[in-house]
C-alpha cells in the first residue's frame, strides 16, 4: 500500500481521499480548514500541519483545490510546494483550471525531474462518494499508467486526452456544455410549471425523450423531483455556482486563444454571472432554477 499526501479536502477532494483510504492506503492530509481534515482524521487519516509536510515521504501527491490561482500558490508560488516533493513522488492535479497553468505547473515540475498529470473529473459530489468519477488525464502516457491504479479507486472512466493540459482543455468543454444544459433544463422545467405542469412529471417525460440529459437523469434542478440532488436539500454541497462561473470563464477565455465561437457558452456565462452577483455563488449550480422559478 501506497502513502499519498491528499491537499484540498472539500466537496470532491473529501470523498475522493476516503476512498483511498477505504482502499487501505495510508493518507497524510492538508486542507486550510480544520473541520475538512477531521472528516478525514476521523476516518484513520494522518493530519499534516502544512502541505509541505504532507509530501515528506509520499509515494503520490494528490491536490484537489479551487481555482488556478490556489494550485498555482500552491505548487510554484506561496508554499513552493515543488521544490519539497522528491523527484520519486507521483503528482495527480484533479482541480479543474485554465489549461495554461496546468502547463506551467508540468513544466516546473518537469524540469525539476518530477512526474505531474493533470487529471480533472467529471460525475460531481455523488461520483467521488460512489467512487465512480470520470478522470480526463493530460500529460505522459508513463505517467498516466503510474496514477492508473490510484485513479482506479476514485472512478470508472479514465480517458487520456493528450499532453500536459489536454485534460484541462476536455473537462472546460465538458464543463461548458453542462452549464448550457443545466440552465437550458431549468427553463424548460420553469416553462412547464408556468403553464401547468407537475415539474416531476414533466421531469419523468423528459427523462425518457429527446431532452433528457445529466440534468434531468440524476442531478435534477427542481426540488423535491430527486431526492439525493442538491436542489431537494436547499442547494447545499455539490458544485458551487461560482465554480461553474470560474468554468465558463474558462471555457470563454479558451474560445478567445483558439478563436472558436461559443454564444452559448457565453450566454450560460452571463446567466451564472448574474445569479451569482444576486448572492447565489456558494449554492450548487443547480440553483439556477431560481432565475427562472416564478
Ligand atoms: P471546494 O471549494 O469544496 O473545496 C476546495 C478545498 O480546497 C477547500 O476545502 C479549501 O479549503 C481547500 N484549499 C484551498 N486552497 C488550499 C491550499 N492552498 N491548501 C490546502 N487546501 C486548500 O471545491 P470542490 O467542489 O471540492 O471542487 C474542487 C475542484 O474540483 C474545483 O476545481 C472544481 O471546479 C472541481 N470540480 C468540482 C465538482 C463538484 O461537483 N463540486 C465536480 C467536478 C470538478
Amino acid at each position: 500500500m501506497s502513502r499519498i499526501a491528499f491537499i484540498g479536502l472539500g466537496h470532491m477532494g473529501s470523498p475522493m481521499a476516503l476512498n483511498l483510504l477505504k482502499a487501505g492506503h495510508d493518507l497524510v492530509v492538508f486542507d486550510l480548514v480544520p473541520a475538512a481534515v477531521k472528516v478525514l482524521t476521523d476516518a484513520g487519516a494522518q493530519a499534516a500541519p502544512d502541505a509541505r509536510a504532507a509530501v515528506q515521504g509520499a509515494d503520490v501527491a494528490i491536490s484537489m483545490l479551487p481555482a488556478s490561482r490556489h494550485v498555482e500558490g500552491l505548487y510554484l508560488g506561496e508554499t513552493e510546494l515543488l521544490a519539497h516533493i522528491a523527484q520519486s513522488t507521483l503528482v495527480i492535479e484533479c482541480s479543474t483550471i485554465a489549461a495554461e497553468s496546468a502547463r506551467k505547473v508540468a513544466q516546473a515540475a518537469a524540469a525539476r525531474g518530477i512526474r505531474m498529470i493533470d487529471a480533472p473529473v467529471s460525475g460531481g459530489t455523488g461520483g467521488a462518494a460512489a467512487g465512480t468519477l470520470t478522470f480526463i488525464v493530460g500529460g505522459e502516457a508513463e505517467a498516466l499508467e503510474a496514477a492508473r491504479p490510484y485513479l482506479e479507486k476514485m472512478g470508472k472512466n479514465i480517458f487520456h486526452a493528450g499532453s500536459a493540459g489536454a485534460g484541462q482543455v476536455a473537462k472546460i468543454c465538458n464543463n461548458m456544455l453542462l452549464g448550457i444544459l443545466m440552465a437550458g433544463t431549468a427553463e424548460a422545467l420553469a416553462l412547464g410549471a408556468a403553464s401547468g405542469l407537475d415539474p416531476k412529471v414533466l421531469s419523468d417525460i423528459i427523462s425518457k425523450s429527446s431532452g433528457r440529459n445529466w440534468a434531468t437523469e440524476l442531478y435534477n434542478p427542481w426540488p423535491g423531483v430527486m431526492d439525493h440532488a442538491p436542489a431537494s436539500k436547499g442547494y447545499a454541497g455539490g458544485f458551487g455556482v461560482d465554480l461553474m462561473l470560474k468554468d465558463l470563464g474558462l471555457a470563454a477565455e479558451a474560445a478567445l486563444h483558439s478563436r472558436a465561437s461559443t454564444p452559448l457558452g457565453e450566454l450560460a456565462r452571463n446567466l451564472y454571472s448574474l445569479h451569482s452577483a444576486q448572492g447565489n455563488g456558494p449554492l450548487d449550480f443547480s440553483s439556477i432554477l431560481k432565475l427562472y422559478k416564478k
